[in-house]
Parts: C-alpha cells; sequence; structure tokens
C-alpha cells in the first residue's frame, strides 16, 4: 500500500497519542500557570476508542506510536493500554515520552507490557533550578526513574532537554555527560513558542548554532551525522563516538518532511503542533461511525493537510509567544500539554 500523502506529498506515519491532559509538574515553557481548565473526564477516551481510532491510523499507512500527556504514567492502567496497543499488527515502533517521576514505579510493567522505547525529558541535573523549572522538588525521583528504565530493560532511552537561556544553557556540558554515562542518547530542544508557553520570547531561545558552539567549546568538534530517516531531531558525534540530537524546531523548521499527528486525550486530532484547529474524532466514535467512516474522515482531513505551522512562525517579522493564558483558558486544546509535544 501507498502511504497516504498530504497536499505537500508528506506521507501520514506517526503518531502520538496523549492518553492524559493531567501533568505532575509545571515546567514554566509549558504549563505556566498552577490552575488549569482540565478536559472533561468524560470525553477522555476509553482504551477501547483510543484503540479503535490507531487501527484506523494503522490502515491508512501509521506505524510509529508514541504515547504521551500531560504526563502519561497518570493515566490509570497504562500498561494495559500499551498492552492491548504492543499486539496492533503493523506498529512497528511503540515508544513513550515521560517526564520520569512516576517511573519507577511503571518501568517493568511497561516493559512488560511491550513498550519498546521510552524518552525522558530532564532539562538539569542542579535540584534548584529544576525547581525554578518544574516547580516541584522530583529531580531524584526523575533520577531514580532513569535507572528503573534501564534496570526494566529499555536499552536506547533517550534524554529530552528544553534550552533554556539563562536557566540551563550552562549545563549543556553536563547534561550531555551525564546522558553518557547512563548509555542513553540526549536530544536538545530548542524552546517553541507553542501554546502554553505563554512567556515565550525569542530572547529565551538558545539556537542550534549557539547550542554547537557551547559544546564545540566543551568537548571539542562535532561531527554532523548523515540523516537517515524523517525524525525531526539531527544528530551529532563528539571525537569520542558520543552521539547527540538537537531538534531545532525554532531556527530550522524541518515541516516539509513531517509525518507526524497528534490525538488528544479526548479525541481531537491535530494535524500540526501550532494548528488552530483539530477534528472530532471522538464525536464519530461516540455517534456510531464504523471502521470505514472512520477511516474515510482521517483520509479526507490528511489529504487537504497543508500545514506547515513552524515555517510560518519562523517567517514572523515580530515573534512572540503564540498565545495568552486567558485564550488558553478558553481552548484548552491549544495547550502543549493537551497536544502531547
Ligand atoms: N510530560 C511528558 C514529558 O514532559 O516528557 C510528556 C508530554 S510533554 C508536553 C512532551 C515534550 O514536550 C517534553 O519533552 C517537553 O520538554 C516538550 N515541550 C513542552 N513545552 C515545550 C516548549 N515550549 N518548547 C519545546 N519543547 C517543549
Ligand atoms: Fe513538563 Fe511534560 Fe508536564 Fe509539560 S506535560 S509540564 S513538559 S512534564
Ligand atoms: Fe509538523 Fe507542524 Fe511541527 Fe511543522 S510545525 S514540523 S508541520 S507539526
Amino acid at each position: 500500500m501507498s502511504p497516504l500523502a498530504d497536499g505537500f506529498g508528506r506521507p501520514l506515519r506517526n503518531l502520538r497519542l496523549s492518553v492524559t491532559d493531567r501533568c505532575n509538574l509545571r515546567c514554566s515553557y509549558c504549563m505556566p500557570e498552577e490552575h488549569y481548565v482540565w478536559l472533561p473526564k468524560p470525553n477522555v477516551l476509553s482504551f477501547e476508542e483510543i484503540v479503535r481510532c490507531v487501527d484506523a491510523f494503522l490502515a491508512l499507512g501509521v506505524d510509529e506510536l508514541r504515547l504521551t500527556g500531560g504526563e502519561p504514567l497518570l493515566r490509570t492502567d497504562l500498561p494495559v493500554l500499551v498492552r492491548m496497543l504492543a499486539q496492533r499488527p503493523g506498529l512497528k515502533d511503540l515508544a513513550m515520552t515521560s517526564n520520569g517521576v512516576l517511573l519507577r514505579e511503571h518501568a517493568a510493567a511497561l516493559r512488560a507490557a511491550g513498550l519498546q522505547r521510552l524518552t525522558v525529558s530532564l532539562d538539569t541535573l542542579d535540584a534548584a533550578t529544576f525547581r525554578q523549572l518544574s516547580r516541584r522538588d522530583d529531580l531524584p525521583r526523575v533520577l531514580a526513574g532513569l535507572e528503573a528504565a534501564r534496570a526494566a530493560g529499555f536499552a536506547d532511552v533517550k534524554i529530552d532537554t528544553v534550552v533554556i537561556a539563562g536557566v540551563n544553557d550552562g549545563e549543556l556540558p553536563a547534561l550531555l555527560d551525564f546522558a553518557r554515562g547512563i548509555g542513553a542518547e540526549l536530544r536538545f530542544i530548542e524552546y517553541m513558542d507553542v501554546g502554553g508557553a505563554t512567556n515565550w520570547s525569542p530572547r529565551h531561545v538558545v539556537s542550534r548554532a549557539q547550542m554547537l558552539a557551547l559544546l564545540r567549546a566543551s568537548h571539542g568538534p562535532i561531527r554532523e551525522l548523515p540523516r537517515t530517516d524523517s525524525a525531526p531531531a539531527e544528530r551529532f558525534e563528539l571525537r569520542d563516538g558520543t552521539r547527540f540530537g538537537i531538534i531545532a524546531s525554532v531556527t530550522k523548521p524541518f515541516c516539509a518532511t513531517c509525518d507526524r499527528s497528534r490525538l488528544t486525550a479526548d479525541g481531537m486530532w491535530f494535524t500540526c503542533l501550532y494548528a488552530a484547529h483539530g477534528t472530532d474524532l471522538r464525536e464519530l466514535l461516540r455517534t456510531g461511525a464504523d471502521d470505514a467512516a472512520l477511516r474515510a474522515r482521517l483520509t479526507e482531513v490528511w489529504q487537504g493537510r497543508r500545514d506547515r505551522g513552524a515555517e510560518v512562525r519562523a517567517a514572523l517579522p515580530d515573534r512572540r509567544a503564540l498565545a495568552e493564558a486567558a485564550s488558553l483558558r478558553q481552548n484548552p486544546h491549544l495547550e502543549m500539554h493537551t497536544r502531547g509535544g
């Protein structure tokens, strides 16, 4: 089957599945407020509804799934869902992104249920900076979670680090050394002006070029590795063979090859991280649409897709935060923690 192509010829391949909008951290770049308007509980898709959606996506060419949130480990019985998904024929890659706080408790069960890959978000190794960034005191738990992931048999754990000027840009070398020490690959992410990042400003962005300069100063020459897939991270190698990635969504957007879309916990499907509107799959499911109707809707929307949000944002002469807190309270679907990052 040739993959379903969008308006720019990009295939539908990668689905990020948010299983909850709730989170146990309050990262300043994602959830700067203390209180939020949550998705109503009855609207959250059941595991059976999620699997029905996933099967429709798989039938249209998706073969990579990533569970996300909010914090996915807050979803009750997550290993049950993982087991249901891991059994789907046609699925090549089942991964999860987590903040790691609850990983110590859940890593073994997730591995046993069939989760293949794990990414843990970790922005700092300093307890005070962790508290400043996330407004919680959970650095030791995240570090214990990373240990538990390795002990549970997750081989290629990744660490995602959002880099913010004046907050953690002094820690890039230490984070890279830490990741190397535990056998994880680190990916530095440029701070993005997504919904939720209401305090974003270009001043806070540490660009890909600046990150590379910082790391060259600390670790010597860096070689860029050839690209092998459409993944957003560009990969690099230090002289000693240590590999790391940079996701330069702000200064070097990768919309041209973007094959990913996002399903929120309440069944809204977004074809771009910056999209103003989504497609309500919950409504379709709960009004009796059959599988063919579901697939037809996905096909129609993907074929009409012409999103290139990060490129559009990069071309703005006066770039500032995408949304204000008040508009996010009106429409929680705009939030990064709802869309799953
Ligand atoms: N709670 C989980 C976690 O933090 O890993 C999963 C959901 S979180 C929304 C997914 C990813 O989005 C995290 O790696 C987070 O660092 C990233 N993220 C959130 N806000 C961001 C922003 N403004 N710029 C860049 N990355 C961001
Ligand atoms: Fe932080 Fe992830 Fe929670 Fe956002 S969803 S506040 S990035 S832990
Ligand atoms: Fe894909 Fe939209 Fe991100 Fe561009 S901005 S890479 S189109 S999700």
